[in-house]
């Protein structure tokens, strides 16, 4: 048993999503159990995660008996397997699990998911997709689309921009975007001013409308 399951997360599937997720959370100082039916990956994760159990999270016993009713979140991480998908997803939903995530394979896996009641459907292999033709098409070297065609972006400033600082650049007016934050070659990021001068080796955090903060990045 976990000492606070409240704090913890489930992780169910320990393929090549779920152990990522899982190891990340770890890394941010959260406490996970992770299950997976196979041993060969139960044993690779064995203490890098807080509890590794094999178990099938199909039957409502075992997952009674992990106490997965008292964890507050629960990520079904399993995607081929689509009927062990759904069935862990409506076991969580009925044990009453505040917030069950669950990855979608498909649009259709996507759908049914959402239909049972699923908190938060995530379609991991499509938004990566999505995120990396941003990096593809423009000069742009991190993408994040915030929603409501809004993003931010991490680029290489435009050459006209290069030696004018914050306030020169006026890139509010003139593109649509706003200069968040700085990195310097040999420095971290910093929360840029009206003052600071852009350099050509710098990195920018631009943020903005999507076809603006692209706009800008590509030099355009
Ligand atoms: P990925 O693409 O992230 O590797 P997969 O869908 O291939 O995702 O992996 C899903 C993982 O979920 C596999 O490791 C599989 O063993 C596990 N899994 C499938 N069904 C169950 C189940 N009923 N209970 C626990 N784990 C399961």
């Amino acid at each position: 048993r976990l000492a606070a399951e409240a704090d913890s997360v489930a992780v169910i599937g320990l393929g090549r999503f779920g152990s990522a997720l899982a190891l990340e959370l770890m890394a941010s100082d959260t406490d996970v159990l992770g299950i997976d039916t196979s041993e060969e990956l139960v044993q690779g994760m064995n203490g890098r995660l807080t509890h590794v159990v094999r178990a099938d999270s199909t039957q409502e016993e075992t997952l009674r008996e992990l106490s997965i009713p008292d964890f507050e979140r629960v990520v079904v991480a399993i995607g081929s397997d689509l009927e062990a998908s759904i069935l862990t997803a409506s076991l969580l939903l009925e044990f009453g699990v505040p917030q069950v995530w669950a990855k979608a394979v498909s649009d259709q896996h996507g759908a049914i998911l959402r239909r049972l009641g699923v908190h938060n459907v995530v379609y991991p292999e499509k938004d990566m997709g999505r995120r990396i033709a941003h990096r593809v098409r423009g000069n742009l070297q991190d993408f994040v689309e915030l929603g409501d065609d809004f993003a931010a972006v991490r680029t290489r400033p435009p050459a006209d921009l290069v030696g004018r600082t914050v306030a020169e650049a006026r890139t509010r007016d003139s593109r649509g975007v706003t200069i968040t934050a700085i990195k310097r070659p040999d420095g971290g990021w910093h929360h840029c001013t009206t003052d600071s001068v852009i350099g050509p080796d710098d990195l920018l955090l631009v943020t903005g409308p999507t076809r603006k903060a692209e706009r800008f990045a590509s030099g355009r």
